[in-house]
Formats: C-alpha cells, structure tokens, sequence
C-alpha cells in the first residue's frame, strides 16, 4: 500500500493562516496498480470561508495517482449544457479552444469541433492522447476559450492553476469553470464524498479567487452546469483585484453547508461497510447477491473491495455494460434466473428504488421482503 507525502496548505483565497478543521478520516482507494491511503481532514477559512483539505498529497504523488486511475467509459455529463454555454460566449472568440481535464470527452470534443478551428486538450492521465500536458507547454495568449470541467476540486494549489491558465489566454479570454457546489452539500454531498477533491468551492469563494488572479465573474448557475451537484462560472481574464475583507457568513454558511453534507457521507460509509458485509457473508454461503445500479455510489461500493462471484451488478442502462474495467454490468432482463435465486440485493439508488422492487416483482415474479434489500443512497 502507498502512503502519500502530505503538505500543510493555508488558505488559497485569502492568504489566511487562521484554519478551522471540520472533520477528518482515512481511507484507501485502488488504481489499476496499487493501493493508496488517504488522510484526508477537511478545514474551512475562518477568515473568507474557503474550505478545502489540508495537509494535501503532494503533486508529484498525485500525478504518479491520476496517471494510474481507472476511468470510466461512460459519459456522465450533459453535453448540451456545456455546449449551449460556449456558444454563448464564444461571439469572437471562435479560434481557439483548450479543454483542460479533458478525461472522457471525446463526444463532447467532436460537437465542439464544429465551433472551433483549433481544439487542444489536457490531462494528465497518460492513456489520453493530448496535445499539452501542463499550462506551461501552451503559448501564452494563444487560446480564445478555455475550459476545466470538474478539475479544480483535485488541484492542490488552485490558485497557481488559474493564475497559469490566465497567461495562456488571450485578452478577454473566456475561462469556463465546473465544480461541485459547496452550497448543495446538504441535500446533495456528491463533491465531499470524494477523497480525491482537495477543495471545497462555493460560487462566493470561486468568484473571490478568481478575482484575484485576474479574472472576473461575467455567470454563475447552477442550472447550466453539465453534472447535477456542481456550478458552472464564466470567467473572463481581466485585471487582478485582491480582497483581504473578510467575510463571516461565507464562512458561517460553508462550515454548516461542509458539516451537513459530510454527516450524509458518515451515514452512507457505514451503511456500505454492512453492505459489503453482507456480500461477504453471502459469498461464505454460497447465496447470490445483486447489486442494483451501477453508478458513483455503486463504484464506491466497490473501491478496494474485491467483488466475489456470488455477487452480480445489474443496470437497466445498455450503456452502463462497460461502466467499471474489469467487472461485467449486465442487463436485468438478462439476469431474471440470478434475481430469482438471489438471497440479497442492494439497491444503489433510493429514488428509484421503489420502481426497481417493482420491477423485480412483475418481470421475475418476485415480491421482495424489506430483510432482503437493503439501499444506498447519501438521503
Ligand atoms: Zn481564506
């Protein structure tokens, strides 16, 4: 097992040393090659409200991490959304376009082409093919429009990341920006569920960094982001401003917002130690198990934890087929012998969950018990 290195980070918005940690745990995830341990101990800015891990893995470890990630096949955002909003701001700005990140986009990327004479991306995973691999191999005030769909949350030192993108874009270049919304935590702790996210933004603290490497908020909404639990910024280069105001209610409201939403994650953890449990004590048995839905909650399930061949993961998506490397989803429909005979299921969605025992009942005559199901959701 890997240990990363840790570094001790103060507050990348404001500069701040005055720090307040909020929670802190460990846990341990698998690359294609190894197995990592996390420390992660979340903190929050007493004096802006940013909120962000610290101490953070160093990146030389991070890199040697991304690079070795598993990836997953399947497009999980909206691109309409995405391209609804370039289009929008790309008047002028039609020559040059850099997508940094880049994973899973080559769909995105052809419908962008359509816009675009030049496309360039970047990311670090070396299976991708890429035309840059940091901000530094790209000329400076090259590139029209740029963009980090869900990048910035696993940058260790955000602020250098934006000030390095600044230099690479033109004057009133456009930089688009998705991430996971600190504000929706509560109902929805998607973006703290992650080991990997180093920082905690909000649309006040996004907006107050960004200020300060230079750019300023032309949008912000929540609506036109491509994934439900993040926000998208438009940001335009412009002259730096730095704040040391401090802001108490950005503060007041992140800490509750970071407390709420990590008291779901606390619940689903422990609710998915007793399922692995029980595909465990299945598998000793003999029995089946179905694990129903094969999405994030289902991938997390399944983090470091060696499926056993009792256990069967079913979707109701032909797309989700090839969802994780190296374990097979397959159809219900053509699983109805498996739904029949399996001793417990776990259903990884609870807004579906009533539909899908619904489902199990009328396709394989099947009236499923409350002691034989059990559902994973953050709610
Ligand atoms: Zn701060």
């Amino acid at each position: 097992m890997k240990s990363f290195k840790f570094e001790k980070r103060d507050c990348d918005c404001c500069g701040s040393r005055n720090i307040e940690e909020l929670s802190s745990y460990s846990v341990k995830t698998r690359t294609l090659s190894e197995i990592y341990l996390w420390k992660v101990r979340n903190v929050i800015c007493r004096s802006c409200g940013f909120a962000f891990v610290s101490p953070v893995p160093g990146n030389d470890m991070l890199k040697q991490y991304y690079g070795d990630s598993f990836e997953l096949s399947q497009v999980n955002y909206s691109i309409e959304k995405r391209i609804s909003l370039i289009r929008k701001y790309m008047e002028g700005r039609n020559s040059s376009f850099l997508e940094i990140g880049g994973n899973n986009s080559s769909a995105f990327l052809k419908e962008l082409s359509k816009y675009f004479r030049k496309i360039c991306t970047m990311e670090i995973n070396q299976s991708c093919t890429s035309v840059f691999r940091n901000a530094g191999d790209v000329p400076a005030s090259s590139i029209d429009m740029a963009s980090a769909y869900f990048v910035l949350e696993h940058i260790t030192r955000p602020k250098d990341f934006l000030l390095s993108y600044r230099k690479i874009l033109k004057d009133g270049g456009i930089l688009i920006v998705e991430i996971p919304n600190l504000y929706i935590y509560p109902q929805n702790p998607a973006g703290i569920f992650q080991c990997e996210h180093v920082n905690h933004f909000s649309p006040v603290t996004l907006c107050r960094m960004a200020a300060s490497c230079g750019y300023e908020m032309l949008e912000v909404g929540q609506n036109g982001c491509s994934r439900a639990f993040g926000f998208v910024a438009v940001l335009r280069k412009a002259a730096i401003r730095k704040s040391s105001k401090p802001d108490p209610v950005e503060y007041m409201f992140g800490k509750a917002c970071m407390l709420e939403g990590y008291e779901s994650v606390i619940r689903l953890e422990k609710n998915m130690i007793s399922a692995r449990k029980s595909i465990l004590s299945m598998s000793k048995k003999g029995r089946p198990v179905i694990i129903w839905g094969a999405n994030w909650i289902c991938l997390r399930l399944l983090n470091n934890f060696r499926i056993p061949d009792n256990a069967v993961v079913i979707d109701r998506d032909l797309k989700k087929k090839d969802y994780f490397s190296g374990i097979s989803v397959r159809l219900p429909e053509d699983a109805i012998s498996q739904i029949r005979k399996s001793s417990f299921f776990i259903i990884n969605t609870r807004y579906y969950a009533d539909e899908i025992v619904s489902w199990i009942a009328k396709h394989a005559k099947r009236k499923l018990q409350k002691s034989e199901y059990c559902v994973l959701d953050y709610y």
